[in-house]
């Protein structure tokens, strides 16, 4: 099993089989390894191990088998070549921008971002010197408008939270590259089982394992893959420094997880795309956010782009705040929170939740109307969840 080039085989084979080298205790599941550091034969060992001469662990902040099975696992599952797991998608992210940024660099963001994402950029690589400009995710016109000769990457997530609007990947990696820059990817809500963004010219991918690789709203993880080259030179020597972490016992959480992704994202797909269709129908929905369906504006990119439409949908009550207060609180299954990617199906109200430290003026432009409810579905009976939502429509 350990000469297995897990290359050839797809993406379900490897989530469930590749990345644990069995040891000698031969066990069938993955062991947590519980150990801050390692033990050498010699001195010169030791030695050998500590200036890179000879590979072997050395210290869990760096390298653990249990962590390292999870990202072998998941640069195969993304067709990248490299992964490292991180304490959370944002030290993920952090790793991104202190690997490869340094004062006098610029970067252009796509403008709905997860909050803390866009906090990173403007709280904290603004103080070191770096400037970031955030632009429409799919307007490809303004994201080339907005580069400059010190641009070093473009950052975005595709789709985006809460409307679900896709960006072209092909054409924003191809502008990217155009001006000599990297283009970077949060996969985090189609993960590589809807959406493979390296075979569509992106450089870097990041992942928040927190929301479907782990999928049972247990663990706080992250990833960041990349070729061997951007790990070696720029994420490696930060994660080894810097020391956000991925504990084993998360990663070991994950590992499962992963095992079973491809099969929960299908579920949750399916009950997304029927969920939607149903909203659509109700009277008292003025607009519904998927994908999947014809009425949205990316529909024709999305079926290009991605395998499945995804386990997020949106949609817009007419009774404006109110009556997205009144829906929340009216359902007595789905989970009142802004989490996702979860078996469990959550709801939240944008506009005074993940949204609601924006201006009026702000959260308009952004599209964030006060009628708007944000549902992950998760893997209950699809008949319950509508009965839920049914109540307070
Ligand atoms: C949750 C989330 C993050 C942050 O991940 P944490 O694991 O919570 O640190 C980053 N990007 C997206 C798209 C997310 O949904």
């Amino acid at each position: 099993m350990t000469d297995t080039n897990w290359n050839d085989y797809s993406l379900e084979t490897q989530a469930i089989r590749a990345g644990h080298r069995r040891t000698h205790e031969d066990e069938h599941s993955i062991p947590i390894f519980a150990t801050s550091s390692y033990v050498f034969k010699s001195a010169e060992e030791a030695s050998l191990r500590f200036t890179g001469k000879i590979a072997g662990n050395i210290y869990s902040r760096f390298t653990n088998p249990t962590v390292d099975a999870f990202q072998q696992r998941l640069a195969l599952m993304e067709k990248g070549e490299r992964c490292l797991a991180f304490a959370s998608g944002m030290a993920a992210i952090m790793a991104v921008g202190m690997g490869l940024l340094k004062a006098g660099d610029h970067v252009v963001c796509s403008r709905g971002v997860f909050g803390n994402t866009v906090m990173i950029f403007t709280n904290y690589f603004a103080k070191f010197g770096v400037e970031t400009d955030f632009v429409d995710l799919i307007d490809t016109a303004a994201w080339e408008a907005a580069i400059k000769p010190n641009t070093r990457f473009l950052f975005l997530e595709t789709p985006s939270n809460p409307l679900v609007e896709i960006a072209d990947i092909q054409a924003l990696a191809d502008i990217a590259h155009a001006h000599g820059c990297l283009l970077i990817v949060d996969n985090c809500f189609c993960t590589p089982v809807l959406q493979k963004p390296f075979e569509l010219g992106a450089d870097i991918v990041v992942h928040s394992a927190t929301k479907y690789i782990d999928g049972q709203g247990r663990c706080v993880g992250g990833a960041v893959i990349a070729s061997n080259e951007i790990i070696e030179q720029f994420i490696y020597p930060y994660l080894r420094t810097g020391g956000a972490t991925m504990s084993p016992f998360n990663a070991w959480v994950f590992l499962s997880g992963l095992e079973t992704l491809a099969i929960r994202m299908k579920a949750h797909c399916d009950s997304a795309f029927e969920l939607a269709k149903w909203l659509e129908q109700q009277p008292s929905v003025a607009k519904v956010h998927y994908a999947g369906l014809p009425s949205h504006a990316q529909h024709e990119l999305a079926k290009r782009q991605q395998s499945h439409f995804g386990g997020i949908v949106s949609f817009e009550l007419t009774g404006g705040k109110d009556h997205a207060w009144r829906l929340i609180d009216a359902t007595r299954i789905i989970s009142i929170t802004a989490n996702l990617g979860d078996v469990k199906t959550t709801i939240t109200h944008p506009a005074t939740t993940t949204h609601g430290r924006l201006t009026p003026e702000l959260r308009a432009k952004a599209g964030i109307k006060d009628g708007l409810v944000r549902i992950s579905v998760g893997l209950e009976n699809l008949e319950d969840i509508k009965n839920d939502l049914l109540r307070g429509l």
